[in-house]
């Protein structure tokens, strides 16, 4: 019989872990929260400002205030140890967020709201399940939940009506408001400016997601072992410095002698990754993609955007303020582009003349480099016997 304080209590984080049986257990074995990446910190960091913002926007009753962003941003990131790094993306994100977003007016409103329930779904100690939702909002007998995502991937629809994390906090709403009818769910792209939307009624919360939910605590909980298993979780997986398959005869250098057996082993898989990534680029040139776990590595359609009038950006730019050396630098010419603009024969002479006034610059790159004969001293038989 487990004991009420050995009971796991179960977050949509900790049931989507499960799909790597490691990376489950080390969330629910890790102690007090850490740094996380970059990445995740953003998302802490919209996340203050919404909420602050959304309150601000209550209390004074206006359903938008632009005029607040930049104030409630800076002090959302202002002590954060990884200012300097995110304060560009997260005044960027913060815009896009107040500039797509109508706050309700409405009574029962609630940011970042966290909720329990116990095994049966009711919302009774102890609890079972626990979960932070973005935003929520009560219309009638409908719940609107919101979910804001920072990051830079773009789910798909098929991909979001799979999703636990709304359907998993509807289960908890549904627990403390059991006449709720349907659940209105909304995922807020907000790099993209899109938003995927699924409505959820009460009766499949209870029919198909809550079984889901209980399966997948339930088959985590009763395993023995916890192998790593990698997949496409991998891209924002917390725990990678501790997961076997990542650190796979990778430990760190403590040495000399560990030093030069890794500067060894490093300029090998640099060659053998580049030969195979021609291998393999050919491979789905004429073939297709290749599936790896629940991942398909080939080509894929990557969007892009660029400049078409640099002249137009330079002049905008230059005119708005900035001075023009910082302007160049960023928009710099660089010397490939020189060659491909003016190839040898016809526009040789001008080539010549261009190439002339590029500047050369010395910055520290880390590669693998000859040394010169006089540098290498005999070596000490001895000394060179790696591991
Ligand atoms: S990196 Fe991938 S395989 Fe390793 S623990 Fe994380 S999710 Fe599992």
């Amino acid at each position: 019989m487990v004991r009420p304080e050995e009971m796991i209590v179960w977050s949509q984080t900790r049931l989507k872990a499960t799909a790597c049986p490691f990376r489950g257990q080390a969330i629910i074995d890790r102690v007090g929260p850490g740094m996380g990446s970059p990445v995740a910190e953003l998302g802490t960091v919209i996340h203050a400002f919404a909420k602050e913002y959304i309150a601000e926007c209550r209390e004074l009753e206006r359903t938008t205030n632009t005029s607040s962003v930049d104030r409630l941003i800076e002090k959302a990131i202002a002590a954060h140890p990884l200012r300097p790094i995110l304060r560009a993306d997260a005044s960027d994100l913060a815009w896009k967020f107040a500039e797509g977003l109508i706050v309700p007016a409405t009574t029962d409103g609630h940011v970042e709201w966290t909720l329990e329930a116990d095994l049966n779904w009711t919302a009774n100690k102890p609890p079972r399940w626990r979960g932070t939702l973005d935003s929520a909002f009560l219309d009638g007998a409908v719940w609107h939940l919101d979910d804001w995502k920072s990051g830079w991937r773009l789910a798909s629809e098929s991909e979001c009506e799979a999703d636990i994390q709304l359907p998993f906090y509807a289960s908890l709403v549904l627990a403390h408001y059991p006449n709720t009818l349907a659940f209105k769910c909304q995922y807020h792209f907000l790099r993209y400016g899109e938003v995927r939307e699924l409505t959820l009624s009460a009766e499949e919360i209870k029919e198909v997601w809550r079984p889901h939910f209980k399966s997948l605590a339930d088959n985590h909980e009763a395993l023995s072992t916890y192998p790593a298993q990698p997949g496409s979780h991998c891209d924002w997986c917390e725990v990678v410095p501790s997961c076997p398959i990542e650190k796979r005869d990778i430990a760190p250098i403590t040495d000399e002698r560990e030093a030069a057996a890794a500067a060894e082993l490093w300029r090998v898989l640099k060659r053998h990754v580049s030969i195979l990534d021609r291998s393999l680029r050919a491979w789905c040139d004429s073939h297709g993609s290749v599936q790896v776990g629940d991942q398909a590595v080939g080509f894929w359609p990557a969007p892009s955007k660029s400049f078409e009038d640099a002249k137009a950006v330079f002049d905008m730019l230059v005119t708005g303020g900035i001075p023009e050396e910082s302007v160049w630098r960023q928009l710099g010419i660089s010397q490939s582009s020189v060659k491909t603009l003016l190839p040898k024969g016809e526009w040789g002479a001008l080539r010549q003349k261009a190439l002339g006034l590029l500047e050369e610059r010395t910055s520290p790159k880390f590669m693998a480099k000859r040394r010169t004969q006089d540098a290498i001293e005999t070596p000490d038989t001895e000394e060179l016997a790696l591991p």
